[in-house]
C-alpha cells in the first residue's frame, strides 16, 4: 500500500530538507512542487512573456514540458529537456514565481503533473508545497504543515543564500507569503486535518524524526 505524505508551509521552514530526508529514510519518492512552479516561471521569463498579464500567462501555460525526477537522493527538473535546477533559483525567478503560480491555468497544469507523479510512485511519495494537503492530494495519508517565525525563516534563507542581507531576505519572504496566501486559486493554507509543526526552535534532525514518527504511527 503506497503511502502519500503532504508537507506544506511557507519557505524557510525547512520544508525541502525535511521532505527529502523523510522520503530517503522511508524509501519513498519525493516531489518539490515549488521547483515545478519555478520551472514554468523560468520558461515564461525566458520566452519574454509579460508576467504582469495573467491572460498572456494563461495562453501559453500548456506549452513547456516540465519533467521532475523524484529520487530524493537526486531530484531533477527539466523544461523541454533542459536541466533548470540552477536557473530556477535565481532572484529573478523567485521574485516572479508568485505572480505566475497565481494563474489558474498554470495551477491546473502543474496540479495534473503532481497527481500523476503521486499515483505512479511505487512505494509512495512525499510531496512538498503550499496546497498539497488542501487541493492536490486531499486524501493524503499524512498531512504536515510546517511553520516558523519570520526571524527563523529569514535566518535560514540568508544562510542558504550565503551572506544575503537578512532584512531584505525577510522582507522578500514575507511579501511572497502574503501573495501566496491571498491568491484566489488554492492559496498557501493548512488543511483542517494537517498536523502543525513549529520548527523555529527545532533542529533539522528533530523535525525529520518528528515527521518520520508521524508517518510510522
Ligand atoms: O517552495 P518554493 O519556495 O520553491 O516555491 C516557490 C513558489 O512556488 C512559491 O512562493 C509559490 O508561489 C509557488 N508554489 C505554489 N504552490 C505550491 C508550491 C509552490 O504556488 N504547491
Amino acid at each position: 500500500q503506497a503511502v502519500i505524505v503532504a508537507i506544506d508551509g511557507p519557505s524557510g521552514t525547512g520544508k525541502s530538507s525535511t521532505s527529502k530526508a523523510v522520503a530517503a529514510k522511508l524509501g519513498l519518492s519525493y516531489l518539490d512542487t515549488g521547483a515545478q512552479y519555478r520551472a514554468i516561471t523560468w520558461w515564461m521569463v525566458s520566452n519574454d512573456i509579460d508576467i504582469t498579464d495573467p491572460s498572456a500567462i494563461a495562453a501559453v501555460a500548456g506549452k513547456p514540458e516540465i519533467v521532475s525526477g523524484t529520487d530524493p537522493a537526486e531530484p531533477t527538473i527539466t523544461v523541454d529537456g533542459t536541466d533548470v535546477a540552477g536557473p530556477i533559483r535565481t532572484q529573478e525567478v523567485t521574485s516572479k514565481v508568485s505572480a505566475v503560480s497565481a494563474v489558474p491555468e498554470v495551477r491546473a497544469r502543474i496540479t495534473e503533473l503532481q497527481r500523476a507523479l503521486a499515483a505512479s510512485a511505487p512505494a509512495g511519495i512525499v510531496v512538498e508545497g503550499r496546497d498539497i494537503g488542501t487541493t492536490v492530494l486531499p486524501d493524503a495519508d499524512l498531512k504536515i504543515f510546517l511553520t516558523a517565525s519570520p526571524e527563523a525563516r529569514a535566518a535560514r534563507r540568508s544562510g542558504e543564500l550565503k551572506g544575503a542581507d537578512i532584512n531584505a531576505t525577510r522582507e522578500a519572504l514575507v511579501k511572497r507569503d502574503a501573495a501566496d496566501s491571498s491568491r484566489k486559486t488554492s492559496p498557501l493554507a493548512k488543511a483542517d486535518d494537517a498536523v502543525e509543526v513549529d520548527t523555529s526552535d527545532l533542529t533539522l534532525q528533530q523535525v525529520i524524526e518528528c515527521v518520520v514518527t508521524l508517518v510510522e504511527e
